[in-house]
């Protein structure tokens, strides 16, 4: 199977984040939200332990072989991981320095695994022009151009691992409309993307993400809310990421059974199925599946075409 949409901080392993906290005398915090989880702050408040070890490049190396490892358990043979590099530089790294050690963990797990293909994507974020860093490197991190820098970056680092940047954080405070610029810019610079849209925030979040020339759109699920968006979707043939488990878990829809999943795919919007956060939504790709099936009622033939949408959505 192929993944597109799957974060590293939200997926680092459980055993892994307990023995390394320990080691480390750091108090070990909720990685897992529950079935009734009622709030996006304790949905965001299970990424504080994984982001406080994601700090070492030892650590992020490990983090991104294993993580691969369980993809692959879980049948992902083909998987985009992202992450924000800026978040990894709280302490002594900079941001080269935690691409280089994601680099590593890809390039080690696929050394040990043959046919396993791993690509990383690395996250600009909402608000980052606001953020106040403490780390080594706290000049380049902060301030209008910091998300400029990290496109610069990512046209350096790219190759056969790195492949593309991506806009993640709080949609609802920060507006897509504020970095169409920052991905017109990555578009210039030859630097391919997706934006994380229509989950936090509605139809007009989706529209902005689509004047940047986007092809992908991470969730992009709110698009429902608009006739003419999902028309334009279906148009531009653009790939929603959809990430139905964690949408219940970010209350995204009143119920689960509001989820619009079914209705975009048979309007003919190309929609996948991802995980985002394995660990925080303790889920899988098979989780997914299962649960699509069970609650929309998609077909092993719908299933496979989402799968066809995704190998053919590749960065
Ligand atoms: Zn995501």
């Amino acid at each position: 199977m192929t993944e597109l949409h799957v974060h590293l901080d939200g997926s680092l392993r459980k055993e892994t984040a307990i023995a390394l906290a320990k080691e480390k005398g750091t108090k070990i915090t909720s990685l897992t939200v529950d079935e009734d989880c009622d709030s996006l702050e304790t949905y965001l408040e299970c990424f504080r332990l994984p982001l406080s070890l994601l700090q070492e490049a030892p650590v992020i190396e490990r983090a991104v072989r294993e993580l691969a490892e369980d993809l692959l358990a879980d049948g992902v043979n083909r998987a985009e991981i992202r992450f924000a590099p800026y978040s990894f530089c709280a302490k002594d790294l900079s941001p080269k320095e935690a691409v280089d050690a994601a680099r590593r963990g890809a390039r080690a797990a696929m050394a040990a695994h043959k046919g396993l293909k791993i690509a990383l994507i690395l996250c600009c974020m909402r608000g980052q022009e606001e953020a106040p860093f403490v780390g080594r490197v706290r000049e380049e991190l902060t301030g209008e151009k910091a998300n400029f820098r990290l496109i610069d970056l990512i046209e350096e680092e790219m190759d056969d691992v790195v492949k593309a940047a991506d806009l993640a954080g709080a949609e609802a405070l920060f507006p897509t409309g504020r970095y169409i610029e920052l991905f017109r810019y990555a578009k210039r610079k030859g630097v391919p993307f997706t934006i994380h849209a229509g989950e936090g925030a509605g139809a007009k979040s989706v529209w902005a993400a689509l004047e940047t020339g986007t092809g992908r759109i991470g969730h992009g699920v709110r698009a429902i809310e608009e006739a003419l968006l999902v028309d334009e979707l279906v148009r531009k043939k653009i790939t929603l990421e959809c990430c139905v488990i964690s949408n219940f878990h970010t209350r995204c829809f009143a119920n689960p059974i509001d989820h619009p999943i079914k209705r975009l795919f048979d309007a003919g919007v190309r929609v996948t199925l991802n995980t985002d956060n394995r660990t925080i939504s303790d889920t899988t790709m098979h989780r997914e599946i299962e649960t699509v099936q069970r609650l929309f009622h998609f077909t092993d033939e719908e299933i496979r075409r989402m799968q066809a949408y995704a190998e053919e959505a590749c960065f």
